[in-house]
């Protein structure tokens, strides 16, 4: 008991008894989270915390309460100077429904993988609670769900645009991005005595005006936007311009009778900055309350975080709009000194599972041109083809990569975070050390599609450089006399993509030997241009319409033909075929694959060869 106890207090309070064992009467800070409270730098809340924290300020945390029960939010008492608002790692709708909008039964980030811990629309939740329970108590909202909702934007499980989630959550003050800089200044700024309206020039915020500022961009107004496509696709078009930090816009979106302002992006961190953050006292492990597993922390357990950053720019994903097309790597002594951790941890035994970020090999690369990235407004380096300005040298990775081998209690360090493919020919000795010693035996790589007209949608490089990467990936492997397979992700019904589009995928699949294990069917999360696009049916940059599959029929087909190695989908794919009038490709899809029976990854591997696969 006693163990258990000094355990928790190396966690930052979550009751009263913690704050009593602190010496505190009350929190600078109230934390309020989605997510179970795991002590790890992997999760926003608790690093946020741990980042005040260090300043010197009070802080608590109360994780999943009951948002019914005013009580629920008082057990650490009225905070003195505000609530942060989170409602986790993902938005609560994604985290809850399906892209069939059926309910989830499970939710990664909690203890046993309980569902309904949280509540639709959590950050609107927990905001009503906390005004119920601390009348007058500013109210700061951020995370993923505030983030990707800051203007106003479509819904995909209301089918409307709805409101910037500023509006509706009545919260004080919006964080978007990743939120260090902002929620620290906020919190030394309301500590020295300032009040809430006067935090309007924070970088990385938003509030509610009556007035426009000078020189911001205003956006169609919300009550344009709401039944006007062009509207709307104007709206998110101008939105785009706020996405580089260096040449700072101020933006502003009239609802009803007041402006949605959106202060500049907060600028990325510096080495040192990141560092510091990953130097914070975090105890690596969920609270030791929690009596069951939680899969995201166990996901991440033997991880590392090398970096921040995406400068991919694919249109359907969230990460470049959260944490921005800047890559932000830490130091190397960073990453090893939390290794150092990691083996000190009784449950590490020598296998590190990842050491990544949004994708493994942005880790030392960036814009190599000053002058050109602040006035860039590319959304990404990569497409329509590599930056002639970007960085690519892969010296850092493949020198830490290194390091961490050399290590004597590591046994296997596999990357399994995504990888970009188009960059590897760039990155020959990063290609060369992920194949011989970083997968365990498949890898996971996101073509997303192999129709030219679809991945040129989704801002994705098409089927010829996939197709580079795979010869190449399965030449490197002969060489070294290894067996490992490509699993391929690929998203079915995304904006764009036809049922023939979807039968020319299919057929490459299987003239390339690839089965796919599980197919993602698009969901039109908040904030992405695939959304806009699903919404509008039109490219908001070039006005040209999209064909969007919307009938829960094609969306069937699509994903049948995704699966053509399973004898289950075969009258599915046939009615694909005829509706596409290719009746004809019948024989060379489903030919061979009904008499083998379900296929699997594995069959992704090419014949075993003599050689062991070494481990250094
Ligand atoms: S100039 Fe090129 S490399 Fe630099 S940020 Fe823009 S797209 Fe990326």
């Amino acid at each position: 008991m006693a163990a258990k106890h000094h355990a928790a207090r190396a966690f930052l309070p979550i009751n009263r008894q913690d704050m009593k064992t602190r010496g505190w009467e009350e929190l600078d800070v109230l934390f309020i989270t989605g997510d179970a409270y795991i002590d790890h730098p992997a999760f926003g809340t608790p690093l946020l915390a741990r980042l005040l924290e260090s300043h010197g300020y009070r802080v608590g945390i109360i994780a999943q309460p009951d948002w019914k029960n005013p009580e629920a939010l008082k057990i650490m008492g009225r905070p003195r100077l505000f609530a942060a608002i989170s409602a986790g790692a993902m938005d609560s709708m994604v985290n809850h429904y399906t892209a069939a909008k059926k309910i989830r039964r499970n939710d990664a980030y909690t203890p046993g993988a309980v569902a309904g811990k949280r509540p639709n629309r959590a950050v609107i939740a927990y905001t009503a609670a906390v005004k119920g329970a601390f009348k007058g108590l500013p109210t700061v909202i951020g995370g993923i769900e505030a983030s990707l909702r800051r203007i106003a934007h479509y819904d995909y499980w209301d089918d409307k645009v709805r409101r910037s989630i500023l509006v509706d959550s009545k919260a004080d003050l919006l964080l978007y991005g990743m939120a260090e800089t902002a929620l620290l200044e906020i919190t030394n700024r309301l500590n020295s005595g300032e009040q809430l309206p006067s935090l309007i020039d924070i970088r990385g915020t938003a509030y509610l005006s009556n007035s426009v500022p000078e020189k911001a961009v205003e956006l169609p107004a919300f009550e344009k936007v709401i039944n006007n496509p062009d509207a709307y696709n104007l709206a998110f078009k101008l939105a785009g311009t706020q996405d580089n930090p260096f040449s700072p816009t101020t933006l502003a979106q009239p609802h009803d009778k007041r402006y949605l302002v959106v202060n500049p992006p907060a600028l990325p961190l510096s080495e040192t900055e990141l560092d510091g953050v990953y130097a914070l006292p975090f105890t690596r492990q969920p609270h030791p309350h929690y009596k069951e597993t939680i899969p995201a922390y166990e996901q991440i357990r033997h991880s590392l975080t090398s970096h921040r950053g995406c400068f991919g720019g694919c249109s359907f994903c969230a990460i470049t709009h959260h944490q921005g097309k800047t890559i932000q790597s830490r130091s190397q002594e960073s990453i090893l000194k939390e290794i150092d951790q990691l083996v000190a941890q009784p449950d590490f035994h020598g296998t590190i599972s990842d050491i990544g970020g949004p994708t493994a090999n942005m880790y030392g690369l960036g814009c190599g041109n000053p002058q050109a990235q602040k006035n860039c407004h590319r959304p990404s380096c990569l497409f329509p083809a590599v930056c002639p300005n970007l960085r690519t040298n892969d010296d850092m990775a493949v020198e830490l990569l290194d390091k961490v081998r050399r290590r004597p209690e590591i046994k296997h360090v596999f990357i399994s975070s995504g990888i970009r493919y188009d960059l590897l020919p760039f990155q020959q000795h990063y290609f060369d050390a992920l194949v011989q010693h970083h997968i365990s035996g498949l890898l996971k790589v996101a073509p997303e599609s192999t129709s030219d007209r679809v991945t040129d949608v989704m801002r994705k490089p098409g089927a010829k450089v996939f197709t580079e990467f795979l010869d190449e990936f399965r030449r490197r492997n002969r060489e070294h006399g290894l067996r490992q397979a490509i699993v391929p992700y690929l998203i079915s019904a995304h904006p764009g993509c036809t049922l023939n589009d979807m039968v020319d995928v299919a057929l490459y699949l299987k003239r390339h030997d690839l089965r796919v294990e599980q197919v993602q069917d698009f969901t039109p999360t908040p904030g992405s241009l695939s959304t806009c696009i699903y919404h509008t049916g039109k490219d908001p940059v070039t006005g040209q319409p999209i064909y969007v599959p919307r009938t829960a029929k094609e969306k069937r087909l699509q994903k049948a033909l995704l699966l053509y190695h399973l004898p289950e989908v075969r009258q599915d794919i046939l009615e694909a075929l005829k509706v596409c009038g290719r009746v004809e490709a019948a024989k060379e899809l489903l030919g061979a694959e009904t008499k083998q029976g379900r296929g699997n990854a594995k069959q992704n591997r090419p014949p075993r060869r003599p050689k062991k696969k070494q481990v250094r």
